[in-house]
């Protein structure tokens, strides 16, 4: 990939890397390829990358993908995206903020959608959030986090990295764990661990719920709180008392559980009866 590295495009335009905007850019070609296959990009798909940087990832995803669009906010970067890419016609570059997008606007009536992306992983929550309950149609999302988020992510009952983020991701998709990364395959080097995830989208979320706004705000109290049984952890919801018992009866959860040992089913029983109670 001679004059195409991430080393010799930043050399040649000088450009210069701001911390604040998560610039770590990918250096090694494996973890590209990986990414990639991971994501199982073909022709029939649409890619939405978001932070494609200086466009090393983008060059792999472009050659394999239908169209590639990829959000990038930094503006030092845009001439050099549109002049490293300009071979390929199936790329668009949209320079904005990821978290202000319009995804259904991209999206359109593309069939099948794929998010890959190396994350800036000062918004990585906020726009996997973003993604997951915006009711966009994409398969997948393949992304570059954080080690210790991707953990959080994937994280059963009862652990102490499953919390209310295990919660979101895991209600709408299927976690599969692709690669570990350390922090030598990238210039500059950040100072975390990372791991490339997969979040495959469920056709329905695993759980049923009446509620999904009672849902989140139930499980985020739970763990807002993670030392407290369910019961004064559930006090925020300003339900009678006589109601709120009824509630773990009908659910056939005991009070005196933490809310961090409850499983996402357990969470969903227990949404449900204090809903029915709410009407
Ligand atoms: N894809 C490249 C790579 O793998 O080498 C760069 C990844 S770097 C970790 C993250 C990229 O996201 C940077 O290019 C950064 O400028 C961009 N970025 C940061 N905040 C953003 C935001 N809110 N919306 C879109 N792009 C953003």
């Amino acid at each position: 990939m001679e004059g195409f590295s991430t080393k010799d495009i930043v050399k040649k335009y000088g450009f210069k890397f701001t911390k604040s905007l998560g610039q770590n850019f990918l250096i090694d070609d494996t973890v590209l390829m990986d990414i990639v296959e991971g994501a199982k990009v073909n022709k029939e798909d649409l890619v939405i990358e978001i932070g494609p940087g200086v466009g090393t990832l983008t060059r792999e995803l472009l050659k394999k993908a239908k169209r590639v669009v990829s959000i990038e906010l930094d503006s030092d970067l845009i001439p050099i995206l549109e002049e490293e890419l300009k071979e390929f016609d199936n790329f668009q570059l949209i320079h904005k903020d990821a978290l202000k997008v319009d995804f259904n606007e991209i999206i359109g009536e593309e069939k099948s959608v794929k998010v890959v992306a190396n994350l800036p992983y000062y918004v990585t929550t906020p726009i996997i959030a973003k993604l997951l309950t915006g009711n966009y149609k994409f398969d997948s999302l393949t992304i570059m986090i954080q080690k210790e988020v991707a953990e959080r992510i994937a994280a059963a009952p009862d652990t102490k990295e499953y919390g209310a983020l295990s919660i979101l991701v895991q209600y709408y998709c299927d976690t599969e764990i692709i690669r570990k990364v350390s922090p030598s395959s990238f210039i500059p080097q950040p100072k975390v661990e990372s791991i490339v995830i997969k979040l495959r989208r469920l056709l329905e979320p695993r759980v049923k719920v009446q509620d999904e706004k009672l849902y989140f705000t139930i499980s985020r109290d739970a763990f807002n709180m993670r030392r407290k049984t369910l019961w004064n952890a559930l006090k925020p919801l300003k339900l009678e008392k006589e109601k709120l018992e009824q509630g773990f009866a009908d659910a056939g959860i005991d009070p005196k559980r933490r809310g961090e040992t409850l499983s996402l089913q357990e969470f969903a029983n227990l949404t449900n009866s204090i809903h029915k109670l709410m009407e």
